[in-house]
C-alpha cells in the first residue's frame, strides 16, 4: 500500500521540476502562428545589400541540434570571408527573384554559407522558435558554397540532386541514368536562386506550421494550428498515402529520407533504399522509369518532390519562383527524347491546386 502511494508522488515531483525548467512559452498554442518574417526591407535592386550580409557559418545540421536551455543559435564564422565572385552570384540571384521572394529573403534573420561536403545534404532552413531559445523569432537559411561557383546551371543541379538521392555520385556508379537536358542553358544565378528558394520553402512551411493540422503533430507543442487546411487537401490527400504520412508526422526532414512516405500514384511509388541498391548493382532501369514518370505525371515537379510531403510543397515553391523569375522564357526539360515544361504544368490540375495552397498561406506575398 505504501509503495504504491509513493510511486505517483515521485512521478509528480519529477514532472513539476521539469515544467519549471522550461515553459518560457505557451505550450500547445491554439491560434495560428504569427509569421517570423517581420520588419521592413530596404530597396536593393541589384542585390548587393543582400549579398553583403551573407556569411559563412560552422553551424552543423540543425536537425541534430539540441533544444533550450543548451541550444546555441548559428553565428557567422569570422575566420572565413565570402569571395567577390560568391557575393556577385548571390546578388544576381537576389535581383532575379520575384518580388514576393525578395520580400521573404530580406526578412530572414541571416543567410549563411556552409563549407562544401562531398555530397548532400548541403543547405538547410531553420525556424528557430521559443523551444530553442526563449522569445526567439529567428529564421535562417544556409546554402553550400559548392552552389556558389557560378558554373553550374539549374539543370546541372537538378541532375546532381537526382544522383545524390540515388547515391550515384561515386565515379562509375549510375551509368546509364537518364540526364535532364535543356535547350538553352539558363543563367547560373538561377541555380543559386533555386537553392535559396528550396531552403526558404522549408522555413516557410515551418513558419506557417503548414503541415501541422493534426493535433498529434510534434510541432503543435510550439506552433498553433495552420491558418488553412489546404496542405491536407492539396498535398497529402491529392498525392500521398495518408495513412503512412500520419504515422510519421515530423517537421525536420533530412535530405533523401522518405520517413515511410509513399505517393498515391502507383507509377511513382518506390522505396528509395531499393532504388539505391539497384543503382549500386548497376541496374538503373527502375530509377529511369521513375524519372520519366515524374515528368509525365503533371502532379510532381521533380524527383526530389516525390521523397516526402514536405519536399513536395518545397519543390513546388522552388519551381514557382524559378518560373516567375524567367518570365516568358521558361525552357522545358528534355527527358529521354521527350520534352516537358514543368513551369507550364504549374498552371493546371493538381499542381495548380498546390500552388494555390502556397498562395493561401501567403508564401507568394512579399508582405509580412
Ligand atoms: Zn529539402
Amino acid at each position: 500500500m505504501r509503495t504504491t502511494a509513493l510511486i505517483p508522488l515521485i512521478f509528480l515531483t519529477i514532472t513539476s521540476s521539469a515544467e519549471a525548467g522550461k515553459a518560457s512559452y505557451q505550450n500547445y498554442p491554439t491560434t495560428p502562428p504569427e509569421t517570423f518574417f517581420q520588419g521592413t526591407c530596404d530597396s536593393d535592386t541589384d542585390g548587393t545589400k543582400f549579398a553583403e550580409k551573407v556569411c559563412y557559418t560552422t553551424f552543423k545540421n540543425p536537425g541534430e541540434s539540441v533544444f533550450a536551455p543548451d541550444y546555441r543559435p548559428p553565428t557567422c564564422d569570422k575566420s572565413r570571408q565570402l569571395t567577390p565572385e560568391q557575393k556577385s552570384v548571390l546578388a544576381k540571384a537576389y535581383s532575379r527573384a520575384p518580388d514576393y521572394m525578395k520580400g521573404k529573403l530580406c526578412r530572414l534573420t541571416q543567410v549563411f554559407v556552409t563549407r562544401s561536403r562531398s555530397w548532400g545534404p548541403m543547405g538547410w532552413g531553420l525556424w528557430q522558435g521559443p523551444d530553442r531559445l526563449p522569445d526567439s523569432k529567428s529564421v535562417y537559411i544556409a546554402i553550400s558554397d559548392r552552389q556558389l561557383t557560378g558554373k553550374q546551371s539549374f539543370v546541372d543541379v537538378e541532375n546532381q540532386t537526382i544522383r545524390d538521392l540515388l547515391r550515384a555520385e561515386y565515379p562509375g556508379r549510375g551509368k546509364g541514368l537518364v540526364q535532364l537536358k535543356m535547350g538553352a542553358a539558363p543563367d547560373p544565378e538561377l541555380a543559386v536562386l533555386a537553392e535559396l528558394a528550396h531552403e526558404l520553402g522549408h522555413v516557410l512551411v515551418a513558419d506557417a506550421n503548414m503541415d501541422g493540422n493534426s493535433r498529434y503533430h510534434p510541432r503543435r507543442k510550439v506552433s498553433g494550428p495552420p491558418k488553412n487546411a489546404c496542405f491536407e487537401t492539396a498535398f497529402v490527400q491529392a498525392s500521398w498515402d495518408e495513412k503512412r504520412y500520419n504515422k510519421r508526422l515530423r517537421r525536420w526532414v533530412d535530405f533523401g529520407e522518405q520517413y515511410g512516405n509513399r505517393t498515391k500514384n502507383p507509377d511513382l511509388k518506390f522505396s528509395l533504399e531499393r532504388l539505391r541498391r539497384d543503382v549500386r548493382r548497376g541496374n538503373v532501369e527502375a530509377a529511369n522509369r521513375l524519372i520519366k514518370n515524374v515528368y509525365s505525371s503533371n502532379e510532381f515537379v521533380s524527383v526530389a518532390s516525390t521523397i516526402n510531403t514536405q519536399e513536395d510543397a518545397v519543390e513546388v515553391f522552388k519551381y514557382k519562383v524559378l518560373g516567375d523569375a524567367m518570365g516568358n522564357q521558361k525552357p522545358g526539360f528534355d527527358v529521354d527524347g521527350r520534352s516537358f515544361n514543368v513551369f507550364d504544368a504549374l498552371n493546371s490540375g493538381v499542381l495548380q491546386k498546390k500552388v494555390q495552397c502556397l498562395s493561401d498561406f501567403g508564401f507568394l506575398s512579399g508582405q509580412p
